[in-house]
């Protein structure tokens, strides 16, 4: 069965617990419910929208499940692109992610998983401009951007900056591009040689590699940005590598070093850090630099020196 408005899925909640209960009560289960879990609700900062502003459903369906957790019983399936609201919670035992959905005396949990929720902002400066500004983007793990969407004006980087593989595959937006070639190339002056090793991602490509990490790794995963909450989808951001060794910057390596000295001088900024791991959702990421705009990163009180 599929549902689409919350209203319905309560109504059909309603219906499911009512019918169970008619059948035979607990003696009908055919799966056993876990053992009593706990959980604790994930305050969420606005950003200025409404804390009640629905998540959408990405993928085809999505069970919705008695308690947080697969072992119990559905008790209702989503749709593709319905809508849902519900408090965020994260399960102790487990640290999984789940919404917990409540209608009347029923509450149902949906896995974070197949959810992703789109920022008013974000949504109101698409309809407004059509690519979203440089540096204002509102992207972590609780508000992002549509699925869909892609900036126009993305560009592959110059052959050399990307790794010597197919420059095709590693586009920025044009504003972006500009500034990461002459910072790279402000680097290799400096005797730092770095390249970009993934830079734009497409909402469908995060996608996908976002539900093969969870299938592969569990739902606690925290290794991959779910679809349309990862800034490399803004066509600003790339994960930055170091030519000597081929791999991702890591922290304090020379390359890192150099970043953080320069980084801001070229509009970049490491935005995965130690200091913000609450606020973004995201663990500390030393190669992952995202591109603001010169005179947002520019040190404060000095926006002009740049
Ligand atoms: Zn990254």
């Amino acid at each position: 069965m599929r549902l689409r408005p919350i209203c319905i899925l309560f109504a059909f909640l309603a219906i499911a617990v009512t019918t169970f209960a008619q059948d035979g009560g607990a003696e009908a289960r055919t799966t056993a419910p876990p053992a009593s879990l706990t959980f604790r609700e994930v305050s969420i900062d606005p950003l200025g929208a409404d804390p009640d502003t629905p998540w959408t459903v990405h993928t085809d369906t999505l069970d919705v499940h008695a308690e947080p957790s697969y072992d119990s019983p559905v008790v209702g399936t989503l749709s593709r692109d319905a809508a849902v609201v519900g408090a965020y919670c994260v399960i102790v035992e487990t640290d999984e992610e789940w919404l917990r959905i409540t209608g009347g005396e029923t509450v149902g949990w949906a896995p974070r998983t197949g959810l992703h929720r789109v920022h008013p902002k974000n949504a109101d400066a698409i309809a407004a401009h059509g690519n979203l500004p440089f540096g204002s983007e509102i992207v972590i793990r609780w508000w992002g951007i549509p699925i869909g969407y892609e900036a126009d004006d993305l560009v592959s980087l110059p052959e050399g900056y990307a790794g010597g593989r197919d420059p095709e595959d590693y586009r920025l937006r044009r504003e972006a591009a500009e500034h990461a070639v002459a910072m790279i190339d402000a680097a290799a002056e400096a005797g730092i040689e770095i390249y970009a090793s993934s830079p734009y991602r497409s909402g469908t490509t995060q996608q996908g590699i976002y539900l093969r990490n969870v299938e592969r790794r569990g739902l606690s995963q925290r290794f991959s940005a779910p679809p349309g909450h990862s800034e490399h989808q803004l066509g600003t951001t790339m994960d930055i590598a170091a030519r000597s060794t081929g791999r991702f910057l890591t922290k304090d390596c020379p390359e890192h070093l150099w970043m953080q000295a320069n980084g801001a001088r070229f509009g970049f900024r490491q935005t995965y850090r130690e200091d913000n791991i609450d606020a973004t959702g995201y663990v500390e990421e030393p190669w992952h630099w995202r591109y603001m705009g010169v005179e947002r990163t520019a040190p404060s009180g000095d926006a002009t020196a740049n």
